[in-house]
């Protein structure tokens, strides 16, 4: 059946990698598609054209997820210019990896502003319109770190932990009123973020993941646009994990 009300959905860090995935994908089951970046970039610019490619409306603008200010209003332009915003997938990340006695405070603080305090930025925009319409569904991309931590990576697992507690809080505080959040950790995956991996990080990395590949940013997606549809209307609150067998 057709749905009546027109569907937006809101991709943060949709410029590359997972997030364009999202993007591009939501796009194909009929979203018009809200998505941000850090800066414009030629990046950002072909993530646009693939959106069109679909068939599907977007906007675009440059959005630091940490700021919430500049969240409110790129969330406050989407309602504006597409619609009302169905459905949020917070995809925008960093990493700054260094052992936790050595890592700097601001390189802790970057991150956790970014990753966790951003999607808390953007699940505060979105929500409260979505509790007033009494329906909307988000996805938050957090990460195996977050499950198992990783060495080096204590600001970003301490991040990711953070989105898994925040995302079943918010679920639990949203039900009732027809708002699903859930979440997806994903292991290994083929983006800009792990092209930053020594080869010798990456060969370590593999001989952790018993499929012996790094997942691809449409697998990631595949599953998300699941959680996103109505065929997930009986799931909230879960996390998920896309890892080719990491936790076995
Ligand atoms: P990526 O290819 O490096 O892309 C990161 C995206 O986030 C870019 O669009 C970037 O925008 C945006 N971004 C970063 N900081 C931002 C900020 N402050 N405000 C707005 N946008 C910001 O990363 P990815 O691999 O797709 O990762 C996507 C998500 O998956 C992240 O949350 C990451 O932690 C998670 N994840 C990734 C992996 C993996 O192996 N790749 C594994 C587990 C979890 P610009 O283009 O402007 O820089």
């Amino acid at each position: 059946m057709t749905d009546p009300i027109r569907r937006v959905a809101i991709v943060t860090g949709g410029s590359r990698g997972i997030g364009r995935a999202v993007a591009v994908r939501l796009a194909a089951e009929g979203y018009d598609i809200g998505f941000c970046a850090r800066s414009e970039s030629a990046a950002a610019r072909e993530t646009a054209d693939l959106i069109l490619g679909q068939g599907a409306r977007y906007l675009f603008d440059a959005c630091d997820v940490a700021d919430h200010e500049s969240v409110n209003t790129f969330v406050k332009r989407v309602e504006e210019e597409l619609g009302p915003v169905r459905a949020l997938v917070n995809s925008a990340g960093i990493v700054k990896d260094n052992a936790l006695v050595m890592m700097p405070v601001a390189d802790w603080r970057s991150v956790i502003d970014t990753n966790l305090t951003g999607t808390f930025n953007f699940c505060r925009a979105v929500g409260f319109p979505m509790l007033k319409r009494r329906t909307g569904t988000v996805v938050n991309i957090s990460s195996v770190a977050g499950v198992y931590g990783h060495a080096t990576q204590a600001n970003y697992a301490a991040s990711k932990a953070g989105v898994h507690g925040m995302s079943r809080t918010f679920a639990k505080e949203t039900a009732r009123y027809g708002i699903r959040v859930n979440v997806v950790a994903p292991g290994f995956i083929d983006t800009d973020m792990t092209d930053q991996l020594s080869d010798r990080a990456r060969k370590e990395a593999l001989g952790m993941v018993p499929m012996r590949r790094f997942g691809t940013a449409e697998e990631v997606a595949d599953l998300t646009a699941f959680l996103v549809s109505e065929q997930a209307a009986y799931i909230t609150g879960q996390v998920f994990q896309v890892d080719g067998g990491v936790a076995l």
